[in-house]
């Protein structure tokens, strides 16, 4: 089947009880048993509901996968791929990465003695150099957020074999629709379903993809005896933002392209990361494993410093000020104080995390109302 087919069918099924075409949502926490231990396959919904299983298999179609798991966050779902390792173990991850998730590495996990070494994704030599016999994990995110770097997956995937490393892909920014990292080589797909998964800014879900049983067995394990699952209602609101989302993707490249080509001659704009344009560093990567560019596009403000970035980011009327990407409705966002604010200054200013740094989520509202809100506040 293809992409738009699965996304609007995969893993559903009419209700056999009473035919009813959209999945249920099956607000129950337990099911009845004839007898101890004899049930239809589903005990209690820490572990298993029919609404998050059919999500599951849906969102393991999109990814061409085997198995899916979904999670209460997109950070629950890393908790889970971190409690594989032991102490001493080292991980080899991207110097700019989603803030949340250099967090959960620095704050939550070294305290348990695992190792994290960051590096620039797109160096493949940094990346196959800092190997060494405890690495244990390689955690790609590509494209980066929010300065939009390219990571090679393919040529990462042939690294993490080498050495036998266990090798993670969080996908979150261009989502199945534009990339399918398990074709290429990744062991597992993370995503915050919370972003263009789900599509509508109403669910915060995280969601792991994978083809390995019994990597697959491992990460159920900790699923349910951790319990970061998520309930039946956003379960079910996902299903329905997934749905879309082969629609959505596709507005969001356009959008984000006319976009792109507006900001990169601007006056106020001193520097533009968008992977589409030919000189983007890593506009051939993003040429050869994805299918468009995606919709985030992060700008510099000219002669802008933080006073006057806050001022420009708060005047506008159709883009909303706010944390988060991938919805229908565009965003801007501030990295430096909002979704980067627990990355140190030093830390995210040397991956171009500066003050005047904006990342603008390009939503599918009209893109002729998008420029004219761009217009109104940095002038034609
Ligand atoms: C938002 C995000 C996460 C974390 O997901 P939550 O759903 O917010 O927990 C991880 N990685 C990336 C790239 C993200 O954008």
């Amino acid at each position: 089947m293809k992409f738009a087919t699965k996304a609007i069918h995969a893993g559903q099924h009419a209700d056999p009880t009473t035919g009813a075409v959209m999945t249920p949502i099956y607000q129950t926490s337990t099911y009845r048993q004839s007898s101890p231990g004899e049930h239809k396959g589903y005990e209690y919904s820490r572990g298993t509901n029919p609404t998050r299983k059919a999500l599951e298999d849906c969102l393991a179609a999109l990814e061409n996968g085997k198995f899916g798991l979904a999670f209460s966050s997109g950070m629950a779902a890393t908790d889970t791929v971190l409690r594989l390792l032991q102490p001493g173990d080292e991980v080899i991850t991207g110097d700019d990465l989603y803030g949340g998730s250099y967090r959960i590495f620095t704050k939550v996990y070294e305290q348990y003695g695992i190792k994290f070494v960051f590096i620039d994704t797109s160096d493949l030599k940094a990346l196959e150099d800092a190997v060494t016999d405890k690495t244990k994990l390689i955690w790609v995110e590509t494209p980066t957020n929010p300065t939009l770097k390219l990571a090679d997956i393919e040529a990462i995937g042939k690294i993490a074999k080498k050495y036998d490393i266990l090798y993670v892909v969080d996908n979150t920014f261009a989502s199945p629709y534009l990339q399918n990292p398990l074709d290429l080589g990744a062991d597992i797909v993370m995503h915050s379903a919370t972003k263009y998964l789900n599509g509508h800014s109403d669910v915060v879900m995280g969601a792991l993809v994978l083809n390995d049983e019994a990597l697959y067995k491992q990460l159920w394990f900790f699923y349910n005896a951790v319990g970061g699952t998520p309930g039946p209602q956003d379960a079910f609101l996902a299903l329905r933002g997934l749905k879309t989302l082969h629609v959505r993707m596709k507005a969001h490249c356009e959008n984000a392209a006319r976009i792109a080509e507006f900001l990169k001659t601007h006056p106020k704009i001193e520097k533009i990361y968008w992977p589409g344009f030919t000189d983007h560093p890593g506009h051939d990567v993003a040429e050869k494993q994805m299918r468009d560019f995606g919709g985030m596009i992060s700008v510099v403000l000219s002669d802008a410093d933080l006073q006057e970035t806050f001022r420009i980011a708060s005047r506008f009327k159709v883009f909303t000020l706010a944390e988060s990407l991938g919805g229908v409705e565009s965003l801007i966002n501030h990295p430096a104080t909002m979704t980067h604010g627990s990355i140190p200054k030093e830390a995210r200013e040397r991956v171009g995390v500066v003050d005047n740094l904006l990342r603008i989520s390009v939503g599918i509202e009209d893109v002729d109302d998008l420029i004219a809100d761009l217009k109104q506040v940095l002038g034609d």
